[in-house]
């Protein structure tokens, strides 16, 4: 039942593949071959690598490796090269059209936000032209590129990488896309949360972490808060700006309180009422005791 997927990392050994900007093709796309085997494992796939270190693999081999085994589906990675330094972006090679690589495509660009070159039929290449399962090559980025060249050398960019193809897998073969239980994709949550405050509707700047909506000190800025900061002693200080001084009359004598006006009403503080002479005022244990002066 299980789906083995055959995973070619481009080049190796002798054959570096292309190189610039001071890294390797081989380098990089075993790297992202390797995370793309690791997380195809935890979606529940099997995995065959042409090569899982760096070695010099002939492309016949390659096709064997996938065909002898019957690999379901079979995903090349490659980065691209071109005398034009300024040729960027990602592109997905098929032998022929198919729905895999437009998947495979579609996910790339989605997930990387490269420049988007569309996918292309190659019947030259050994690896699509020799393999009896569908299969696809990816060019990720152009290693002749400075910007794309600063993408690869990324970690998160090479994660991301893997992440398009491994959820490509699993949209082709319908299978559920598991997100992993990643930090970094957590912190990355970074969202729009929709508020109504004071019958206002609103977008805020939030962050969904943990299960929770989480606000920035603006939103408090916002609901009328005045939001401090002190950088020494890490401290966040939230102070009301709408407590305004209401005039109150006590017995014939005019006072102004501090009240805080919310939901169509004025909140006076007990402690002001006491200062008016008011009410005489105890807490203890959680109990306010109020005791009303005539
Ligand atoms: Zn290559």
């Amino acid at each position: 039942m299980g789906k083995l997927i055959c995973v070619d990392a481009g080049h190796g050994g002798t054959d570096s593949g292309a190189v610039g900007n001071g890294i390797k093709e081989k380098d990089i796309v075993l790297r992202t071959a390797l995370k793309v085997g690791e997380m195809l494992k935890k979606q529940g796939f099997d995995v065959i690598f042409t090569r899982a270190a760096d070695n010099y693999v002939n492309l016949g081999e390659r096709c064997r490796i996938a065909n002898f085994n019957s690999a379901d589906l079979f995903v090349s990675i490659h980065i691209n090269s071109a005398g034009n330094a300024q040729a960027r972006g990602t592109e997905t090679l098929c032998y022929s059209r198919n729905r895999f690589a437009e998947i495979v495509q579609k996910n790339l660009i989605g997930i990387l936000k490269t420049k988007d070159r569309g996918i292309k039929e190659r019947k030259d290449l050994a690896v699509l032209n020799g393999t009896k399962m569908t299969a696809i090559l990816a060019e990720l980025a152009f290693i002749s590129n400075y910007d794309d060249a600063s993408l690869l050398k990324k970690d998160l960019f090479l994660d991301d990488s893997a992440k398009a193809l491994v959820k490509s897998v699993c949209e082709y073969l319908g299978v559920d896309f598991k997100d992993g239980e990643k930090t970094e994709e957590v912190l990355e949550m970074k969202k729009k949360i929709e508020v109504v405050i004071n019958g206002k509707k609103d977008s805020i700047d939030g962050y969904f972490a943990d299960g929770k909506n989480l606000f920035t000190a603006d939103f408090l800025r916002k609901l009328g808060f005045d939001v401090g900061f002190d950088k020494n002693t890490k401290t966040v200080s939230v102070d009301n700006t709408d407590l305004k001084n209401i005039k109150v009359i006590v017995n014939g004598e005019e006072k102004e309180v501090p009240s805080v006006f919310r939901n169509d009403f004025n909140y006076i503080r007990l402690r002001d009422l006491e200062e008016l002479g008011l009410i005489d005022l105890d807490y203890k244990d959680g109990v306010v005791y109020i005791n009303s002066i005539k």
